[in-house]
């Protein structure tokens, strides 16, 4: 049954981070030497994912997106794949990954249910993606993608983390891109989460606003127009170059919170229900259901996270702080 929280927002989405593992080291992300991997023991299996998947779709989910870490580092995510898309309410299930290993991954994430794909992408320059990824190989991602569209895993969105100094001076290359390509390019303000070496105490010099982000576009190709929101919904504000392909969208988190309207819950791999990205209120599933907890207690313990999900963040009022990474979270 739909769920509507104490700020009238109706919960309907669910972000599972299956790993905190991952192949690369952004460094908006994560810190160059990594973090600690959770031990194996601490990581929900999938049999646990699915198990509270299905207690979120009871209560009104419609639409889960598979995210880590690096989803497709874990072994078999296919599996997982195919138990949600088997779940009666799942409407909408898509992946959010870097794309590196796609290529070896679409086919069979798409004969098991998968709907489409997020693909993260900064640059496309090889060698800048080297040192944002610090691990990463640029024509990995373009097979990847190039897999994804082969396997129908579409529409594929493309989401570009804008840093000031690192990349901002292609964001024109990548709006150019959707003229001639069907690229649905998201360019997202950096948040500051965890400690990471980029992204810390100077963090509001590092953001550039969506605003200055379209500014530059309309400056060299002309105005934007407003275009239909693509799948998925979201918070990201859709717009096109005239007669172009593609489109190019905007994630404000930090110029213009869309926490009005924000329809999400999150699951860490280690099993926590965040209600906010920004917040580090966890509620713990993984133990109960380790003590054998049935399908109505986890519907109660996922129910007192919409009953406390924060009315917003308050990155516009205090430092970062965080717990955990963003690759740990799961974005
Ligand atoms: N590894 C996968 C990937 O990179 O797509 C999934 C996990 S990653 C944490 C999910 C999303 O979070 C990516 O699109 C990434 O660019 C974004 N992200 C990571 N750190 C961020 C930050 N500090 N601010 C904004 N977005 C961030
Ligand atoms: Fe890994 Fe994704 Fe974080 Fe990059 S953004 S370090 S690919 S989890």
């Amino acid at each position: 049954m739909t769920q509507v929280d104490t700020h009238s927002r109706t919960i309907s989405y669910l972000r599972v981070s299956v790993t905190d593992r991952c192949n690369l080291r952004c460094v908006y992300c994560m810190p160059p030497e990594g973090i600690p991997w959770r031990p194996h023991t601490d990581i929900l299996r999938y049999e646990e994912i699915a198990e509270i998947v299905r207690a979120a779709a009871e209560l009104g989910i419609t639409k889960v997106r598979l995210t880590g870490g690096e989803p497709l580092v874990r072994p078999g995510v296919a599996e997982l794949v195919k138990m949600i898309a088997a779940m009666p309410g799942i409407d909408d299930l898509s992946m959010t990954t870097n794309g590196v290993a796609l290529k070896r991954h679409a086919h069979a994430l798409a004969q098991a249910g998968l709907h489409r794909v997020n693909i993260s992408l900064d640059t496309l320059r090889p060698s800048r993606y080297e040192s944002i990824t610090r691990l990463g190989h640029l024509e990995k991602v373009f097979e990847g993608m190039h897999a994804a569209q082969e396997a129908g895993l579409s529409p594929i969105k493309i989401n570009t983390v804008v840093i000031r100094g690192l990349n901002d001076d292609e964001v024109v290359d990548f709006a150019r891109q959707t003229v001639d390509l069907e690229w649905n390019v998201r360019f997202i303000e950096v948040m500051p989460i965890g400690q990471c070496g980029v992204v810390d105490e100077g963090w509001r010099d590092e953001v550039v606003t969506a605003q200055e982000i379209r500014d530059q576009i309309e400056r060299v190709l002309g105005p934007l127009e407003p275009a239909k929101v693509i799948t998925g919904g979201g918070p990201a504000r859709y717009y096109r170059l005239p007669d172009a392909k593609g489109t190019i969208g905007f994630i404000t988190p930090v110029s213009e919170h869309f926490c009005t309207s924000c329809n999400r819950l999150r699951l860490t791999a280690d099993g926590q229900l965040r209600p906010c990205l920004l917040s580090d209120q966890e509620i713990d599933l993984r133990t109960p259901l380790r003590l054998g907890a049935d399908r109505a207690q986890i519907r109660a313990l996922i129910l007192e996270g919409i009953r406390g999900k924060p009315d917003r963040h308050h990155l516009s009022d205090c430092a970062p702080s965080s717990k955990r990474v963003m690759s740990e979270i799961g974005g």
